[in-house]
């Protein structure tokens, strides 16, 4: 399903799969009673830089937005609809809500990470370090394995044949600061441009710079953890998302910083 980011003026009844962002301006909830059947209406009020709507959520859809606040970012997808008052968001079926922006994780400059924890940091990828990025996986569970004499053993499902997954370690820069990460499986996959085998392939027949050269390297928005390498004393960033730069999430979170 192909989703549509838009602002909020360019909404359209019938429109469907739908994804903006905005701020929510206010939630009111009330009960309502309509043929003998009690039920619950929940509208929240949204705006972006060009306009205002009203997500509608009924009954059960309600509890998605519990814990949300006047002035908190959301993302929402779900189609839209015209009722008496204009139009109206639907979530649907299919539709989602979730934080977006501030609140959601801590945008932060590489220079300012200073303590363990969650972060999301826009940068750009400038260097991989060469070696192997191939290491065993249980194809069960896909956790990493230990090495037994001459076995590979899950914790959880002993002894296995070993499927194999990738992780490379890097410099990621945003212009205050640089700073090792490291990345797996599909984060590695995305950033290669390749999936395992294809880069068993690559790395058997050219070797590895092979593979490192052809790299998406390039400006991201990476999340992560930062953590302490005490084995070697210094920060990392062991990175669990790696998405496209969006302007638009971009643009929000310098205007509402
Ligand atoms: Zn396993």
């Amino acid at each position: 399903m192909e989703l549509k980011r838009l602002c909020i003026q360019n909404l359209i009844p019938g429109m469907q799969n739908i994804d903006i962002v905005g701020n929510i301006l206010r939630i009111s909830k009330r009960s309502f009673k309509k043929d003998g059947v009690e039920g619950q209406v929940c509208s929240v009020f949204l705006g972006d830089d060009t306009g205002t709507i009203r997500l509608v959520l009924w009954n059960e859809e309600i509890s998605k937005v519990d814990g949300f606040n006047q002035g908190d970012g959301i993302r929402i997808t779900g189609f839209v609809k015209q009722d008496n008052f204009g139009p109206q968001i639907r979530l649907g079926r299919f539709g989602v809500i979730e934080r977006y922006g501030i609140g959601a994780k801590r945008r932060a400059y590489i220079n300012e990470l200073s303590e363990e924890g969650s972060y999301e940091i826009r940068a750009a990828l400038l260097h991989i370090f060469e070696s192997s990025p191939f290491y065993e996986i249980c194809p069960k569970c896909n956790n990493s394995l230990k090495e037994d004499e001459s076995n590979y053993v899950c914790s959880k499902d002993g002894v296995v044949e070993p499927d194999y997954a990738m992780r490379i370690t890097g410099i990621i820069d945003d212009g205050t600061g640089s700073i090792r990460c490291v990345m797996f499986k599909d984060q590695a996959e995305k950033i290669l441009g390749h999936n395992v085998s294809q880069a068993k392939d690559i790395v058997l027949r050219k070797g590895v710079s092979e593979l490192f050269g052809k790299a998406k390297y390039g400006e991201y928005v990476f999340s992560g953890k930062l953590k302490q390498n005490k084995f070697f004393d210094r920060m990392e960033f062991v990175i669990n998302s790696v998405k496209e730069i969006d302007v638009k999430e971009e643009i929000f979170l310098l205007t509402n910083n």
